[in-house]
């Protein structure tokens, strides 16, 4: 019987494992750290051998195929005993895209908008009434779903991490929202192995699939005039600056509206009318409107979808306003380009506050919209010497916190009435907190506590 071995028992490992015990495999799970209980209780229920707190090496290393899940790096020792021995590693997508039979997959990825994007295709096909699951980085694990009912259509949101360990897989749908530096320590500080990552998204399409790519972003561009890549499949570009023209269809925004096409069917949408706001919002619109008119979805049905959608936790997500300042969570913002969309959509001054744990950020690209809307940037990380040092001529005031208490003091002191408040870090957050999450969450607290 062939032997999986799964690494990892987070979210993508325990579906992994219980899809592979499904097929009737043998299977052994092994995570280094904690298993949390209630996957510990699905595998003891599917009667799923797994260990935690230790990696048992001689069991590991006879595994026919591995499953990894996407946060175990590289460079762990496990997986370089495994590479060493030449045992075939594989994300969570590419085992069970194997055993999904006719069903079909929108895949999202791209440095920034990816969640944002894939839950309002998510939306405007579950809106439209189909049979659609949501997985991938997002939601419930894909592999459990594709064991544990049937969808007709997977909208999946890929990491970088994910698509590394695919192979076969081919997307029907594929979107790639842009690509700039991020996750770099895990790339060998090195952009193009990340570029080439996210170019996976289009590994195997074939004339019948669709390419939905923004044709704004020049690192595509190149991507896509080099004979790197066979582009045999429908392309559906969409962009606000430079118009590609494709026979398949494609998207353009002129700054208020844009108009979709696919083949015959095309939808225009007012953005000033969506709930969602600025120009990376206009860009995601585009992108799921071109997405799911090529899944066969109504244009009417797409319209109403998107301005019904409302934007996602911890994305430029309102907080509150009292006395004239507005309070925004944009706790997801953990690299330098989804700040730089975060501030183009600044209307009013803004008390900026950012920072946290550095992943190699330049900053340069965010000093013209701080030189013109940031007011005050306060400094919130237990290292915040490189922020100080490159905003200290860019902005008139520049604060460094340590807690977020402190900064959120900081914070509400120097806005006045007509300012905003905006908490988009272009850092990690785990200096002083879990994850993004848990550093939104306390901030959105800390404003109905202190504010409201
Ligand atoms: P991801 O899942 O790729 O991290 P999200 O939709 O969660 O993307 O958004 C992450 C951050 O990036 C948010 O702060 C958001 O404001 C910003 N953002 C959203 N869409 C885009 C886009 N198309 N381009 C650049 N930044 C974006």
């Amino acid at each position: 019987m062939k032997k999986i071995v799964v690494l990892g028992g987070g979210i993508s490992g325990y579906g992994s494992a219980v899809l592979a015990k499904k097929q009737g495999f043998d299977v052994f799970l092994t995570d280094a750290g904690k298993v949390a209980e209630r996957y510990a209780t699905v595998l003891n229920e599917w009667g799923i051998e797994w260990e935690q707190g230790q990696h048992t090496m001689e069991r590991i290393l006879l595994a026919d195929e591995v499953i990894k899940s996407p946060g175990i790096p590289e460079k762990a020792a496990v997986v370089q005993a495994l590479r060493e021995q030449g045992t075939p590693i594989i994300s969570e997508m590419e085992f069970a895209a194997r055993y999904m039979g006719k069903a079909r997959t929108i895949c999202i990825t791209g440095s920034n908008g990816k969640t944002t994007t894939t839950s309002l295709i998510y939306k405007i096909m579950r809106d439209a009434g189909m049979n659609v699951a949501l997985g991938g980085n997002i939601g419930e694990s894909f592999a459990y779903q594709v064991a544990t009912c049937q969808a007709d259509w997977y909208v999946l949101e890929l990491s970088s991490f994910q698509l590394d360990g695919m192979y076969d897989f081919r997307a029907d749908v594929a979107v790639l929202m842009n690509i700039t530096p991020d996750h770099l320590d895990r790339y060998g500080y090195c952009f193009q192995n990340y570029v080439d990552s996210k170019m996976r998204i289009i590994r195997n399409q074939h004339s019948l699939n669709y390419f939905i790519y923004s044709a704004d972003d020049e690192v595509i561009a190149a991507e896509l005039s080099s004979d790197k890549h066979s582009l045999r499949m429908r392309q559906l570009p969409f962009a606000a600056r430079a118009a590609v023209a494709s026979g398949a269809g494609d998207a353009f925004y002129d700054g208020e509206e844009f108009t979709a096409t696919v083949g015959k069917k095309s939808v225009t949408i007012d953005c000033r009318k969506m709930q969602i706001a600025g120009l990376h919002n206009a860009y995601n619109a585009m992108a799921a409107a071109l997405a799911t008119l090529a899944a066969g979805v109504e244009a009417e049905q797409v319209a109403r979808s998107i301005y019904d959608f409302c934007p996602v936790e911890h994305r430029l997500e309102p907080a509150g306003e009292k006395d004239g300042v507005k309070w925004i969570n944009d706790s997801k913002a953990t690299n330098v380009d989804s700040v730089w969309y975060a501030l183009e959509s600044m209307t009013r001054p803004t008390v900026w506050i950012a920072g946290g744990t550095d992943k190699g950020n330049d900053y340069s690209p965010l000093k013209e919209f701080a030189r013109k809307k940031v007011k005050c940037l306060v400094c919130m990380g237990l290292d915040n010497e490189k922020l100080v040092r490159e905003f200290t001529d860019v902005v008139p005031q520049v604060i460094s916190c340590s807690s977020l208490d402190e900064a959120m003091r900081a914070a509400r002191a120097a806005a006045v009435e007509g300012d905003v408040v905006l908490l988009s870090p272009a850092c990690a957050s785990f200096d002083l907190f879990k994850n993004y999450e848990q550093r939104g969450e306390l901030f959105k607290q800390w404003v109905k506590e202190n504010v409201l």
